[in-house]
């Protein structure tokens, strides 16, 4: 098992910047995602730890050892890829074990270790299918499978669960976190999905255009996004960013409206900006709730309803054209074209500069830095 320190890592296609300088520094045993918009370059840096590309600048280490130089396969790493890429001639049971059988292992010692990983991967009764007789989840689980014989140091993982249906990707998802805990490896997942990063990551990257705007515990970017793109990218239904004017501002609070929303103080922490500044106040639909007169922080208008159950989804439009949605009690009564008061609490907005960098520095509950009731990790 092995941790990895990544140094000015970069990356150029010709003239073209990729991955412009990652630092990252990953504990041994820890769940790492990367998440970003598609064509951040996830998948590049996955691709530069396994080896299978050139690093332009920098260095890559696994377990204090600068890899650079060495092939994927001295790099003590298994990947696993969103195409399962199974030899379809082959059964379950020697498509898991055709990596030993190349790098020449004995034949009991491999039928032991795959008949050991079918175990951990409850699929003993598949092994001697063809790829063709399996659903899309077990031939996933099959190229997972193919990852554990391998015993690697670390677990690189490229949106594994992209060609899965809703339900499937939720139950492998959660397999994938129990394989994690049973096998205490590193692990590197890639994904596009906020929800899969929250849910699984013991810390998240989120990259944008190649490069990293925040590193930390899932709740800790929910609570306290670095800025307006982790803001918007972490949670969801998504943030809302309403344009405001400063009012008044001390070391440590600023108070802000608009138009339609009346003067909210929302506590920051060392902030300098002065009367009249436009500031992006950032709130989420959690948040908001719907308010009678007196309690109002914004007014809108109704235009979209979701009934979901125990909760509703409304979306708002303000008089200056800027939307607010807010997630209410699904036993509101609403309707589409209503006039309606909105609450939220200066505590819970977010407020940007012009260039995206957060002003506010909320409190990060003690929740957010406890992962499996054992490791604080920030
Ligand atoms: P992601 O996995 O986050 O969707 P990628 O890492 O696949 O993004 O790609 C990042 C960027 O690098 C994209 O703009 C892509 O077009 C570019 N890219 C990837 N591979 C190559 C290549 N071999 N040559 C030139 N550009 C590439
Ligand atoms: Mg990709």
């Amino acid at each position: 098992m092995a941790g990895l320190n990544l140094s000015n890592v970069k990356k150029s296609y010709g003239k073209v910047d990729i991955i412009k300088g990652v630092d990252l520094e990953i504990m041994h045993g820890e769940f790492v995602v990367f998440v970003g918009p598609s064509g951040c370059g996830k998948s590049t840096l996955l691709r530069m730890i396994a080896g299978l590309e050139d690093i332009t600048d920098g260095t890559v280490a696994i377990g204090n050892k600068v890899v650079n130089d060495l092939q994927p396969k001295d790099r003590s790493i298994a990947m696993v890829f969103q195409s399962y890429a199974l030899f379809p001639h082959m059964t379950v049971g020697e498509n898991v074990g055709f990596g030993l059988k190349i790098a020449g292992e004995p034949k009991e010692q491999i039928a032991s270790k795959v008949k050991e990983a079918a175990r951990i991967l409850k699929m003993e009764n598949l092994l001697d299918r063809k790829p063709a007789e399996l659903s899309g989840g077990q031939r996933q689980r099959v190229a997972i499978g193919r990852a554990i014989v391998r015993k690697p140091d670390v677990f690189l993982f490229d949106e594994p669960l992209s060609n899965l249906d809703a339900a499937l990707r939720v139950n492998t998802r959660a397999e994938i976190a129990k394989l994690h805990r049973d096998l205490d490896a590193t692990m590197i997942y890639v994904t596009h999905d906020q929800v899969e990063a929250m849910t699984l990551a013991d810390r998240i990257v989120v990259l944008e255009a190649g490069k990293v705007r925040q590193y930390g515990a899932p709740l800790a970017l929910y609570h306290k996004p670095d800025n307006k793109f982790v803001a918007g990218f972490i949670g969801s239904p998504k943030m809302n960013f309403v344009n405001v004017t400063v009012d008044t501002a001390t070391s440590k609070s600023v108070t802000v409206s608009s138009r339609d929303i009346s003067k909210i103080v929302v506590p920051v922490d060392g902030s300098s900006v002065s009367k009249g500044t436009i500031l992006t106040l950032g709130i989420r639909p959690e948040h908001i709730s719907v308010a009678d007169g007196k309690s109002r922080t914004a007014k809108g208008t109704v235009e979209l309803i979701e009934r979901l159950g125990h909760q509703s989804y409304i979306e708002t439009k303000l008089s200056t054209g800027e939307s607010l949605s807010a997630l209410i009690d699904g036993t509101t009564l609403v309707s589409v074209s209503d006039a309606i008061s909105l609450g939220f609490a200066g505590d819970d907005c977010h407020l940007f500069l012009e260039n995206g960098e957060a002003l506010n520095k909320h409190k990060v509950p003690e929740v957010a830095l406890v992962k499996k009731g054992k490791k604080a990790v920030h």
